[in-house]
């Protein structure tokens, strides 16, 4: 077993210890709203926005990105578990912005071991033959946090799918402070749409 198994399994054991009462928690989130944001290790959305277990739903991936995937949970979210509220929650730092589908398609291209970033270019320790597969996905990298925060709020708002009363917010969060700074454009893209007299 690898110490990383080990480590996991220890954690899970003591957090059995004192589960209590959680074992109760009903399957509709408690207080009523849903997160979507990145997975960067750095980003702990219980701790910065203060969820307790039962309490939201959190979705997660590579750049907290609006793509089809996050929107299928959140209408699930909404539709039969209940969420009326959602945040779109995009961070400073993040990974998204140091490369672009042409270069990550190359390196994967190129070989499927971890890449090394100098501060300016990914490069391949090896080149062991990698596979072209990468060039036919959207990798949904970001230039600038705040329009993608604005953009996947847009994407969301305007989804077929999704309610014109639940409001959508969008936030950067800071990692160097912990802080979520709002981002007028993307709440603003994701006010509630008043419906035709
Ligand atoms: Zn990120």
């Amino acid at each position: 077993m690898s110490s990383i198994v080990r480590e996991v399994v220890a954690a899970n054991q003591s957090y059995v210890q004192g589960f209590g009462k959680k074992g109760e928690l009903a399957l509709p989130p408690a207080r009523g709203f849903a997160i979507l944001t990145c997975m960067d290790a750095r980003l702990d959305p219980a701790k910065y926005a203060g969820l307790a277990e039962g309490d939201a739903h959190v979705i997660r991936n590579a750049g907290g990105r609006a793509t089809d995937d996050a929107i299928r949970s959140l209408v699930i979210s909404h539709k039969l578990l209940g969420t009326k509220e959602w945040f779109v929650i995009h961070h400073t730092n993040c990974g998204m912005e140091l490369f672009s589908d042409e270069v990550i398609a190359d390196l994967l291209d190129d070989d499927l071991g971890t890449a090394s970033f100098d501060g300016k270019r990914w490069s391949n320790p090896h080149h062991h033959g990698g596979h072209a597969a990468g060039h036919f996905i959207k990798w949904h990298t970001i230039k600038n946090q705040e329009d993608s925060v604005a953009q996947d709020v847009r994407r969301i708002r305007e989804h077929p799918l999704v309610p014109p009363g639940i409001p959508i917010y969008g936030y950067v969060y800071d990692v160097k402070s912990g802080r979520l700074n709002e981002v007028k454009a993307a709440t603003d893209a994701g006010r509630v749409v008043a419906k035709a007299a």
